[in-house]
């Protein structure tokens, strides 16, 4: 909670479904603050930082990683939450960990791990998120993981599958009777694609790979360059880009205000377990949705799948796969917490290993198993390697 008093379909830290493990209040914060803390403190968040958004992490000092990406959720979704009166902390520590569990090399290390992980349960980002924040993490004395309070990780778990669902009980429960969850964590879920959507445009220009007058395509775009046209004659590029796109951001999130409220209006819901019940109530309009997808399309067809974009990606999944093939064949190339936390030295360690890796790391740790054959010069000759190896020295911790 921040600022004035909560609406009632909020989520209350203090009528908290509670831990895993039980702790002592943590007044004269409040569950989700220190829930929102324990996060921003995790080894997993740090290494965010280090992790691929679109553009591997060393292909500029500009470009969103994972971690800036957060912080852009995090702040739309508190915007939000504040003008609906909802939990700002609950919101915010969803936001900052939403990610937490996602490999190297963005989408394209996910695809691999979970390629290579299909024969035992398959990889899926964001429930390895919940992992990290359940069990990954090791800091404290008494348990492993975090220890977040259940309406943090029901937000941080937005799918699963029925047969991880089964296996996670009480928070798996949802997605077996077709429940919602918060209208903090759906919210926090709009609020991760406002960020993308319109990043993605900064780090498209800044990139070279997308032109302004592809943008000016699309009529959402373009409507507000006209305005800001009209107000700022001759304004340099970065800067009728940054406040076309702020506009962009206002548009998304007044639409989403607008909407949610409809919905809310319909189902009036007095508590948080009759918004769990209700429909999803937090969403664009139709007439949003048309506007914004114009704008995902040219994102898909010149940025995700630009010829650049696409090679490095390529690049990263072959890294990922030869990581995993090498470190399950011969464990002991695993550090020794990896080995010891699993108990058994098998694909579900190996994944969490590479899994936590950073960009960078990924790539020396490619190289330290694969010495100096031919894999390892193939690598070093190729578009991925350019810059990491140039970064300092990095460690596993
Ligand atoms: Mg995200």
């Amino acid at each position: 909670m921040t600022g004035g008093a909560l609406a009632p379909y909020a989520a209350r830290a203090a009528a908290s479904l509670g831990r895993r493990f039980a702790e002592p209040p943590a007044a004269p914060r409040s569950e989700f603050q220190r829930d929102r803390d324990r996060i921003v403190h995790c080894t997993a968040f740090r290494r965010l930082e280090y992790k691929t958004q679109v553009f591997v992490n060393h292909e500029g000092d500009l470009f969103r990683t994972r971690l800036t990406h957060s912080i852009e959720v995090a702040q739309i979704a508190r915007s939000i939450a504040r003008r609906l009166a909802l939990d700002e902390d609950l919101i915010e520590a969803i936001s900052l960990a939403h990610d937490l569990g996602h490999t190297p090399f963005g989408h394209a290390g996910q695809d691999a791990l979970s390629a290579c992980m299909a024969p035992w349960g398959g990889f899926e980002h964001n429930l390895q998120s919940l992992r990290v924040v359940d069990e990954l993490e090791q800091r404290y004395g008494a348990f492993d993981g975090l220890n977040l309070c259940f309406e943090t990780r029901e937000g941080i778990l937005k799918h699963c599958s029925p047969a991880n669902a089964r296996a996670l009980g009480e928070l798996g429960r949802r997605f077996l009777e077709h429940r919602q969850p918060s209208l903090e964590a759906q919210l926090a879920n709009l609020a991760d694609e406002i960020a993308y959507d319109h990043h993605d445009v900064d780090d498209g220009l800044r990139s070279g790979l997308l032109s302004l007058d592809e943008l000016e395509s699309v009529d959402l775009f373009a409507d507000h360059a006209r305005a800001v046209r009209a107000r700022f004659a001759d304004l340099a590029p970065r800067r009728l880009v940054h406040e076309v796109l702020r506009r962009m951001i206002s548009e998304r999130i007044e639409d989403l205000l607008a909407q949610t409220r409809t919905g809310l209006a319909a189902v009036a819901p007095t508590d948080i377990d009759a918004v769990r019940l209700a429909p999803p109530l937090a969403a664009f309009s139709d007439a949003m949705l048309a506007r914004v997808r114009p704008l995902k399309q040219l994102l898909h067809s010149r940025l995700y799948r630009h010829a650049r974009v696409v090679a490095v990606m390529d690049e990263a999944r072959a890294v990922v796969r030869e990581l995993f093939g090498r470190l399950l064949a011969e464990p002991t190339l695993l550090p020794d917490e990896h080995r010891i936390r699993n108990n058994a030295i098998g694909p579900r360690a190996v994944s969490d290993y590479i899994a936590g890796m950073t960009d960078r790391f990924a790539i020396r740790e490619y190289l330290r198993i694969s010495g100096d054959g031919p894999a390892a010069a193939a690598l070093l000759a190729s578009p991925l390697a350019a810059g990491a190896l140039a970064a300092r020295p990095v460690s596993a911790g």
